[in-house]
């Protein structure tokens, strides 16, 4: 059995802007220095001890040269003031000068630990067979020359080998010296740059930092602000995007306190009514049985008004929350608008409106049929509603591969062109007395919009004025579930 295995996905935590900035600086401010620096000094080091080859292979030259006018080699007698001057030659560069002859044999040596002895190393056979010897040994810190020795100043014929081991311990010195003072600089200089890159990307981050301040204080409920922070073009942008925002969020609020208003004033209409109503029954005596009844009955008739505007409330809450839970299944929509056609055909037979409907192509599609119902049904009681007597309501249906159409004609007032907006408006209506007198709540329009919307859908007015008006909604076939923004 395959057992799952969750993956555990690593989060780096957020970066502190302030910190990385820093970093940055450090590392752009300091590390070419500091590699700068490690070359330089190195290279310094290596040209010093260059230099120092040099000077050994100079001298050497000049004291195998004395050596064979003094004919050093072959004339024991006199050494003497040779001597002293390759002693005083090895003890300025700290060294050792070794001269061995033809046999092989050193015949003198500055630290007299190897004279008679026989020295057979490879430097020397390569000198006596012609290669000089200039090395630098690092580890040992040392710098090896040699040097032939020839029988006379005219002829080239090797007679012996001088052989210069100089000590580079003072140059190591020299450059420990120079490395520490270079230490001193760099941690200096680090120092500086850390101090100015905290400094520096403070004010760097100025404008964000001010700029977050600025949206916290937004968090706190401060809309009616403007924010401007220019500084930057991404300050600018998002200055820009947050104004756009709280226009919207000021909007909404308006819109919600005016919804609030809305809803207590036509809430309390109907209250009002019954009070007046109620208050007067009580105020006379010996009231009839008739007029009792008709009070009672117009009592009960505002408690119906006011059981519709909760009712339509209601819906348009639950529209609003279900933007995500659309539940949709393939639907004869023929069918659906038959059904309420059959409904609402008692109101329209009592203001003799007639009702026709017009299948142009039979059509199934991928909708919510009880919020589809509600929203037809509202467009069709709106056209008996606001329609004359004896007048018509023309239904008819059409589709093609993407989308069907159901258009709703009645040969009532019209809607004049300024008022096409606005009908859609939650507790809207152009004419408040009609509305009232036909039992309109005002919310009828706003739902329907609200379920044509959720089904991706678009709803139009149209009709000229005085010859009746109507509505096209227009909504896919097929709906596609998408993830509703919060
Ligand atoms: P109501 O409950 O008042 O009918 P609606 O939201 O359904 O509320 O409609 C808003 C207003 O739009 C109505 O009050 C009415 O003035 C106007 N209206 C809606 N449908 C029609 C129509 N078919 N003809 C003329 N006016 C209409």
């Amino acid at each position: 059995m395959d057992v799952e295995k969750k993956k555990t996905k690593f989060k780096l935590p957020p970066i502190n802007l302030r910190v990385l900035l820093s970093v940055v600086f450090l590392l752009f401010g300091v590390l070419p220095i500091f590699v700068y620096g490690g070359i330089v000094s190195r290279t310094n080091f290596t040209s010093r001890v260059d230099a120092r080859k040099i000077e050994l292979q100079t001298k050497c030259l000049m004291l195998s040269t004395k050596l064979t006018r003094g004919n050093f080699l072959k004339n024991s007698d006199n050494r003497e003031v040779i001597r002293s001057e390759i002693d005083t030659v090895a003890d300025i560069y700290n060294g050792r000068i070794v001269i061995i002859d033809k046999s092989y044999t050193t015949i003198e040596d500055t630290f007299n630990l190897a004279t008679g002895k026989i020295n057979i190393s490879p430097e020397i056979i390569g000198t006596f067979n012609g290669n000089n010897t200039n090395i630098y040994n690092k580890t040992k810190s040392y710098i090896l020359q040699t040097m032939p020795i020839y029988e006379n100043i005219d002829n080239q014929n090797i007679d012996g080998v001088l052989m210069f081991i100089a000590s580079t311990e003072n140059l190591v010195s020299v450059a420990e010296g120079v490395g520490n003072t270079e230490r001193f600089l760099y941690i200096t200089l680090t120092a500086i740059v850390f101090v100015l890159s905290v400094i520096i990307g403070g004010r760097l981050l100025r404008p964000l930092i001010n700029l977050r301040d600025d949206i916290s204080s937004i968090g706190y409920g401060k809309l009616d602000q403007k924010i401007e922070h220019n500084e930057y073009q991404l300050t600018k942008s998002i200055s820009e995007n947050i104004n756009t925002t709280l226009a919207k969020l000021q909007d909404a609020d308006k819109s919600r306190d005016e919804f609030v208003a809305n809803v207590s004033h036509e809430l309390k209409t109907p209250i009002t009514s019954i009070r007046v109503l109620a208050d007067s029954l009580m105020s006379m005596e010996n009231v009839p049985n008739e007029m009792y009844a008709e009070f009672m009955q117009d009592i009960s008739d505002e408690i119906d008004r006011e059981a519709k505007i909760i009712d339509d409330l209601l819906s348009l809450v639950k529209l609003d929350k279900s933007a995500n839970t659309l539940v949709t299944e393939q639907v004869d929509i023929n069918q659906l608008i038959k059904q309420i056609l059959k409904r609402l055909r008692p109101i329209a037979q009592k203001r003799d409106i007639e009702m026709t409907f017009e299948t142009i192509r039979d059509v199934s599609a991928d909708v919510d049929e009880t919020k589809l119902s509600l929203a037809i049904n509202n467009l069709i009681e709106n056209a008996i509603k606001y329609n004359k007597d004896g007048g018509f309501v023309k239904v008819s249906i059409d589709a093609d591969h993407k989308f069907f159409y159901i258009k709703v004609k009645d040969s009532g007032d019209g809607i004049a062109p300024e008022y096409r907006d606005l009908i859609f408006e939650r507790f809207y209506r152009i004419d408040k007395a009609r509305s009232r007198q036909t039992g309109g709540t005002g919310l009828g329009l706003a739902i329907t919009r609200n379920v044509v919307h959720l089904h991706d859908g678009i709803i139009k007015v149209s009709g000229k004025e005085g010859e009746g008006t109507t509505f096209t909604v227009r909504i896919p076939l097929n709906h596609v579930k998408r993830r509703d923004k919060k």
